[in-house]
């Protein structure tokens, strides 16, 4: 039988449609519509099979990318999709949110010659979506369940992550989580537009029904003391994300209530709240409802997009993105972006907010100040400077600070002085065991990385959850793990 790869002269690029910029904007649904099996198998089919498969390197995972496109093309979509999870515990959320023109996508030979990318990301969605539908998918049963014990700290994806892996390799897995819902940022910071939460709670669900146990609105720290906790497992992993917003340094009103701008994650876990219907009036909390006012959102990550994007499905007036380097230069996904422009957003390039003015009540306009690019020799990304006598007031009735996160001073907050930080306050692990100053207690995601990407935290769950399960099945924490059998643990 001829091959049914390396087609990509006579099948065209061609990417999963979106919804139209008009309809999408009054909903927090996904944008990507799904693709059929037709087509994923003919996109599938364009791969050309490279001997050095540059889309692999460049996911944090390693997925095996060639092979499961190989077997799309040939129909053999079960195949795929085993193939697809040995490498990835969340190949469903990757495949909707990484940043693929920077990844897999960005890197693969076909997009480098002109010829446009194989559509990694969607095809990866379709498969794990049709595992999910096709009941592929089932919950974890371990082939020998273990006395051990392992404690997890958070429960975003480098969490759910090393569940799982820690789960099918029997040990006994709690998830401590101080807000009242598991997923971390997949749940409260990531729109719905990105990610719709009912593809993460299936994540969740299927990791209840194979045991792990959650504890929800439990914080280590306040809840419970950490030397308590660590009482209690045999091994404790630290993913607790970086929740400490970075606040802008300028000049600004303070009125009686606080600050007049809102931090990026209080605006998005409101609107997270809202999505999920645990507000039936939008105006509940009327400060962080942009709904018929003038918003300017400063920064250009992913955060400050995803908050444009939801400032104009709630029916803003205006939304303006504030960046104070071109587009060029932006950290955010460069699609992100796209989606943004055509969703009616407003990009201010080169500016930097100067000042916050305002009134007795509230903040009224930003001051801007124009930069302009120079050359920077220290490091590769364009250094900046302000162009002297360029500056301008754009009025605002709700500014939005989308300027990055730090890692909360987590020895303090957990009362153990001897847990080892990075100079940037994350958590210092070995490198190769992810294990902390502190014996049998690991850390990983962003935590230990800083501000990332999910791919990144589901990669350290799985690899941390690998090291934690030999030192556990070495005897290296505490005695050699006693095996009960599977009806042993159910009666
Ligand atoms: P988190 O997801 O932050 O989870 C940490 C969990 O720990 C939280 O649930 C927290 O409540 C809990 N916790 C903290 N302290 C305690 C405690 N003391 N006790 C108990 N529980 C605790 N990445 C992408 O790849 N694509 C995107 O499109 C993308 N968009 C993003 C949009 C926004 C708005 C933000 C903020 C980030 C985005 N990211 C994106 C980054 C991505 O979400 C993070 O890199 C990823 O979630 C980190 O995973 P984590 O498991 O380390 O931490
Ligand atoms: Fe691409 Fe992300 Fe999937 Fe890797 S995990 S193949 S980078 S979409
Ligand atoms: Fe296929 Fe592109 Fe990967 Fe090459 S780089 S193996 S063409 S997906």
């Amino acid at each position: 039988m001829a091959p049914q790869t390396n087609r990509f002269v006579t099948v065209k690029h061609d990417p999963a449609s979106k919804v139209s910029a008009k309809k999408r904007v009054q909903d927090f649904h996904e944008i990507i519509k799904p693709l059929d099996s037709k087509k994923a198998a003919g996109q599938s089919s364009r791969c050309a099979q490279c001997g050095v498969p540059f889309c692999q390197s460049a996911c944090p995972l390693h997925n095996n990318i060639p092979d499961w496109l190989a077997m799309m093309a040939e129909g053999k979509e079960k195949e795929a999709w085993e193939l697809s999870a040995q490498t990835s515990t969340m190949p469903e959320i990757c495949g909707r949110i990484c940043p693929q023109d920077r990844l897999c996508e960005g890197l693969c030979v076909l997009e480098q010659s002109q010829w446009g990318h194989v559509t990694i990301g969607s095809i990866e969605k379709y498969l794990s979506d049709k595992a999910f539908d096709e009941g592929w998918i089932t919950p974890i049963t371990p082939l020998i369940e273990l006395s051990t014990s392992v404690g997890i700290i958070g429960s975003g994806p480098a969490a759910l992550a090393a569940a799982d892996r820690l789960r099918s390799n029997g040990h006994q897995v709690h998830i401590y989580e101080r807000s009242d819902r598991a997923g971390g940022l997949l749940i409260y910071g990531i729109p719905g537009f990105k990610l719709e939460k009912s593809v993460v709670q299936k994540r969740i669900d299927r990791l209840i029904q194979s045991g792990v146990q959650f504890h929800l609105n439990h914080e280590i720290g306040q809840t419970e003391s950490f030397d308590d906790l660590k009482g209690r497992h045999d091994a404790l992993l630290i993913a607790t994300g970086v929740y400490k917003s970075r606040s802008l340094g300028v000049p600004q009103p303070v009125f009686a209530e606080g600050k007049g701008t809102i931090a990026a994650l209080d605006y998005l876990t409101h609107a997270n709240r809202v999505d999920l219907g645990d507000y039936l009036d939008m105006g509940m909390t009327k400060s962080l409802n942009a709904k018929g006012q003038r918003v300017i959102v400063i920064g250009g990550g992913d955060t400050a997009m995803d908050c444009v994007r939801t400032a104009v499905r709630q029916g803003a007036v205006s939304v303006t993105c504030l960046y104070r380097r071109d587009r060029a230069n932006m950290p955010g996904s460069a699609r992100e972006v796209s989606h943004a422009e055509e969703e009616g957003v407003i990009f201010e390039w080169l500016s930097a907010p100067k000042a916050l003015l305002g009134d007795e009540h509230k903040i009224t306009s930003v001051r801007v100040q124009s930069m302009r690019l120079v050359k920077n020799d220290l490091t590769n990304r364009s250094g900046i400077e302000a162009i002297e006598g360029h500056e301008r007031d754009l009025s605002a009735d709700m500014v939005i600070e989308a300027l990055g996160f730090e890692p909360e001073d987590l020895p303090s907050l957990f009362g153990v002085p001897n847990l080892v930080l990075s100079r940037h306050g994350t958590i210092k692990v070995n490198p190769k065991t992810f294990e902390t100053s502190i014996k049998g207690v690991y850390a990983a995601g962003d935590i230990v990385r800083g501000a990332s990407l999910v791919v990144w935290a589901v990669r350290e769950g799985q690899d941390c959850a690998a090291q934690i399960h030999q030192a556990l099945s070495q005897g290296q924490l505490s005695p050699k793990p006693i095996e009960t059998s599977h009806e042993a643990r159910l009666s």
